[in-house]
C-alpha cells in the first residue's frame, strides 16, 4: 500500500471515530487478510488489487481497548455491504446495545458486567451478507484489574418505616421495564454533561455494606447538593419514566437510545412527565432526600439495558459521538 494511501484509510477510520471527543483515540487496526507495509512488490496490477482487497476488507475498531469491570466500549465493524448482518460473540458477561448501521458501518455499545474477569479477552464479530457470504473478524479488548473501595453505613429506620416488600419489587419492576423502553438509535448528538456540579461522595463500582447487609457495587455516582439544586438531563433524550418510588424516591429515567438510559434518583421535586422529550441541559428536577438515603443528593445511573455502566465515562468522552441517524438530520 501506498504511503498515501495508508493516511487515506486512516484519515477514514478517524473521521469515523473523531480522537477529540476521546480520551484513547482509535487506531486503525490491521485488517483481517492484511498485512504490515512490505516491500516493493513486482506487478503494478497484482499490487493495485491487493491494495483494493486490503482497503475494502472489514476490521474491527474497539475503542477504548482497555477497561476495567463496569465501563463500556464502543464497537464498530466494516465497511460492508449494505444488508450486512452484523452478530457479535464473546465469553464476556457483556450488555450489548441493538447494532446501529449507518453507511458501511456497524456500531455497538458493550457494557461490561462487574464480574468480568480481568486479561485480554476476544470480541468475534460475524458479518452476514445479504448474498450469503459470512466473513468473521475480531476486535481485542484488555479488562483491568479493578480497584473498588469499600464501606459500609447506615440507613436510620425512620427512612424506611412503613415500607411494604411488594411495593419494593414492583418499583424494582417498574424501572427495570422503563430501562428497556429505547429505540435502536443514538438520540444524543453531543457529548454527555454532569447534571449536578459537585464533589463525587461516593463513586460508581464501590462495594458497599449497607445496615450490616450482604455487600453489593454502587451503581451509580452520588453527588451530595443542597435541597432545591437544579438537576439537569445529561444529554438529548425521552422520559421513559417520572415517578415518585419508594426506595428510588422521586426518579427519572431518561432513554438516550441504544439501550443507552440515565437515571436521576432521590430528588425533592420532578419537572417533567413521563413520554416528553427532553434536550440535554434541561432541568428535569431537583435534588433531595426522597427514598432510601442519608441525606439530599442526587444519586445518577447511566445503564445499558439494565446493566449499571459508569456514568464517568460518558463525560471524560470514552463513547464517541456517533454519526447521526439520517432521519435525524
Ligand atoms: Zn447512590
Amino acid at each position: 500500500m501506498k504511503s498515501w494511501q495508508a493516511k487515506l484509510v486512516l484519515a477514514t477510520l478517524l473521521i469515523l471515530f473523531p480522537a477529540g471527543v476521546s480520551s484513547c483515540p482509535a487506531k486503525a487496526p490491521v485488517p483481517p487478510g492484511g498485512r504490515e507495509e512490505s516491500g516493493a512488490v513486482d506487478n503494478a496490477a497484482e499490487e493495485q488489487e491487493k491494495e483494493q482487497v486490503v482497503a475494502r476488507a472489514p476490521a474491527a475498531v474497539v475503542s477504548p481497548r482497555a477497561v476495567v469491570p463496569g465501563d463500556f466500549v464502543l464497537l464498530a465493524a466494516g465497511p460492508s455491504p449494505a444488508g450486512t448482518l452484523v452478530r457479535l460473540e464473546t465469553e464476556l458477561p457483556v450488555a450489548v446495545s441493538p447494532p446501529y448501521r449507518h453507511g458501511e458501518y456497524t456500531y455497538f455499545i458493550l457494557g461490561l458486567g462487574f464480574t468480568s474477569p480481568p486479561g485480554n479477552h476476544r470480541l468475534a464479530l460475524f458479518l452476514e451478507e445479504s448474498g450469503g457470504a459470512l466473513r468473521e473478524i475480531y476486535g481485542a479488548l484488555e479488562v483491568l484489574a479493578p480497584d473498588f473501595d469499600a464501606i459500609s453505613f447506615t440507613v436510620p429506620a425512620w427512612r424506611t418505616s412503613g415500607w411494604d416488600d411488594q411495593q419494593l419489587a414492583d418499583d424494582r419492576e417498574l424501572v427495570r421495564r422503563s430501562r428497556l423502553q429505547t429505540g435502536p438509535y443514538p438520540l444524543w448528538h453531543q457529548p454527555f454533561i454532569i447534571p449536578v456540579p459537585g464533589e463525587v461522595s461516593s463513586g460508581f463500582g464501590q462495594i458497599r455494606i449497607i445496615n450490616q447487609g450482604p455487600p453489593g457495587h454502587h451503581t451509580g455516582i452520588d453527588i451530595p447538593a443542597v435541597t432545591g439544586t437544579p438537576v439537569k438531563a445529561m444529554n438529548d433524550g425521552v422520559v421513559r419514566l417520572a415517578a415518585r418510588l419508594l426506595a428510588y424516591g422521586n426518579i427519572v429515567i431518561l432513554d438516550h437510545g441504544m439501550d443507552l438510559s440515565s437515571s436521576y434518583l432521590h430528588m425533592d421535586a420532578l419537572a417533567v412527565e413521563t413520554g416528553q422529550s427532553v434536550s440535554r441541559g434541561q432541568v428535569i428536577g431537583c435534588v433531595g432526600e426522597t427514598g432510601f438515603v442519608t441525606g439530599p443528593h442526587l444519586h445518577w445511573e447511566v445503564n445499558l439495558g439494565v446493566l449499571p455502566i459508569n456514568p464517568m465515562q460518558l463525560i471524560k468522552g470514552d463513547i464517541y459521538i456517533l454519526p447521526v441517524p439520517a432521519t435525524a438530520r
